[in-house]
Order: C-alpha cells, then sequence, then structure tokens
C-alpha cells in the first residue's frame, strides 16, 4: 500500500512524538466540518497546546480561506514550513495550487499526497494534529483509517434528524476501523433571535443528541448558526476568539477533547 505505517507518520512528525491524531469527519459536505476543524484548533491552540492542522480535503480545501491566510508556507532545509495562524501551524493543498486550479487527481495520487504532507512537512512537537477530512467515506478518508490506525474521530451533524442519520455512516467506518469516536458535534443547532433572544431551530432538532446516542458516545458542543460579517476584501472569518460566544463554545468543546484525551 503506498501510504505509510502510523509509527513511520509519528517518526517523521518528530522522533519520540506523541500527537495525537484529531479527526474531523461527517457523512456529507457542507455541514461545518472545516469551521469546526479550524475553530477546534484554534481553542485547543487557545488552552496552551501544540497544535497543527492538516486540511485534508484535497479536492475541496478551505482551510486557508476560513483561516484568513494569504501567505504560503516557505521551504527550509528541503522542508515545508507550516504557515502559522492563530498559533496553529497549517497545511493545505490549497498553499500547492495555482489560482485555485481544480485538483482532478485519482486516489493513488491522493495518498501520496497525505504522505508528504506528513514526510515533507516541519511539523515539530505537536500535542493535537487536526485533520479536516473530505465529506463521507472516500479514497482520503480511507488513507487516513489506514495511515493512522490511532486517530481519534469527532463527527459533525446538523440537527435535523436525516443529516444525523448520514453521519451515522462516517460514525459506523470509525467503529469499523476502531477508532475512538471522543464525541459529536452539533453545528448550525440553532438561530437566537437578537430581538427576542429566543433560540429558533431552523434545521430541525435533536440530531445531535440523536447520532451522539447511535454512536454510544457524547454530544461534545452546539455550535449555533451565525451570519457572517463580510469584511472590506469580502473575506467572512470563521474564527472566533475567546471573546467571542461562539469561541467559548469551542473552548469548551476542546475542553472536553482534553478531558478525553488527557484525563
Ligand atoms: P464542510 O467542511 O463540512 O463542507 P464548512 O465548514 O465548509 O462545511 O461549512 C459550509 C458553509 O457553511 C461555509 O460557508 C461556512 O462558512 C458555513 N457555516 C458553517 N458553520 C456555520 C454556522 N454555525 N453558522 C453559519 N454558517 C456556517
Ligand atoms: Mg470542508
Amino acid at each position: 500500500k503506498h501510504v505509510a505505517p502510523q509509527k513511520e507518520v509519528q517518526t517523521l512528525l518528530s522522533p519520540g512524538s506523541k500527537t495525537v491524531f484529531l479527526a474531523v469527519a461527517s457523512g456529507k459536505g457542507g455541514v461545518g466540518k472545516s469551521t469546526v476543524s479550524v475553530n477546534l484548533a484554534v481553542a485547543l491552540a487557545r488552552l496552551g497546546k501544540k497544535v497543527g492542522i492538516l486540511d485534508a480535503d484535497i479536492y475541496g480545501f478551505s482551510v486557508p480561506d476560513m483561516m484568513g491566510i494569504t501567505t504560503r508556507p516557505v521551504v527550509r532545509n528541503e522542508r515545508i514550513v507550516p504557515v502559522d495562524r492563530f498559533g496553529v501551524k497549517v497545511i493545505s493543498m490549497g498553499f500547492f495550487v495555482e489560482d485555485n486550479a481544480p485538483v482532478i487527481w485519482r486516489g493513488p495520487m491522493l495518498g501520496k499526497m497525505l504522505n508528504q504532507f506528513f514526510s515533507e512537512v516541519e511539523w515539530g512537537e505537536l500535542d493535537y494534529l487536526v485533520l479536516d477530512l473530505p465529506p463521507g467515506t472516500g479514497d482520503v478518508a480511507l488513507d487516513i483509517h489506514g495511515l493512522l490506525p490511532s486517530c481519534k474521530e469527532i463527527i459533525v451533524t446538523t440537527p435535523h434528524p436525516t443529516a444525523a442519520f448520514v453521519a451515522a455512516r462516517a460514525g459506523a467506518m470509525a467503529i469499523r476501523t476502531e477508532h475512538e469516536i471522543l464525541g459529536v458535534v452539533e453545528n448550525m443547532s440553532y438561530f437566537e433571535s437578537k430581538v427576542t433572544g429566543e433560540k429558533e431551530y431552523v434545521f430541525g432538532h435533536g440530531g445531535g443528541q440523536k447520532l451522539a446516542d447511535d454512536l454510544q458516545t457524547k454530544l461534545l458542543g452546539q455550535i449555533p448558526l451565525q451570519q457572517p460579517k463580510w469584511d472590506d476584501r469580502d473575506f467572512a472569518p470563521s474564527v472566533y476568539d475567546a471573546e467571542h460566544r461562539v469561541g467559548q463554545i469551542y473552548n469548551e468543546i476542546a475542553g472536553k477533547v482534553i478531558q478525553a484525551i488527557e484525563g
């Protein structure tokens, strides 16, 4: 197989490192995997952890935009130095394509790329490496499972029961590959009326808890719908700081993740 075994990956990251791999998965796209990955990574860093994020959504990379990254990695001693943003080391396919060209490789090339994201990147010492997975249960998701057998998983869903049903497939794959599921994050859970302060359940209700129950895991948190605030570059930042209510929710989720891993 074209992917390196986990021991090798650990060594590639940093000899003797005890990096915890956190894969953020979902049954389908558009539910907020990347948003959750990015904010979870930033929150873990806020809590004092050494954190990297690997945008493993090779066709549909979005992490650089979401973090507002306008620079590219530099090469030092023949290794790629991740971009540092909000205290997180970032690597994405988006750094290596010209002018947003579509990525059209097939499975084997994808696996090679993933390997390179470990072997040729100067990650340094990391406590946590968050992996923003592509949607569903395709090639890359399978490669990650093969590459990192002790990877932990966080499943993202929207509150709609049908979405939770689809997300359960990602959970089933984690279970089949014996990956520990740390919990479920329900995104787009509700919209809070600015007038009445009441919660409106625009996308349904209860999906996150139902999925957590079905997967025999915990609901780690519920993220409300946020209206994006466009800045003068037409860029809507998707990273919430610790002063923001949503940033606080992500801090709580990160705290639960640390608790689950480190006790
Ligand atoms: P995925 O990675 O699962 O495809 P994304 O994180 O890219 O999903 O989110 C899909 C879209 O929804 C993006 O435009 C993102 O900005 C938006 N989005 C995600 N979470 C929220 C939220 N809680 N409130 C409002 N918009 C959101
Ligand atoms: Mg995504």
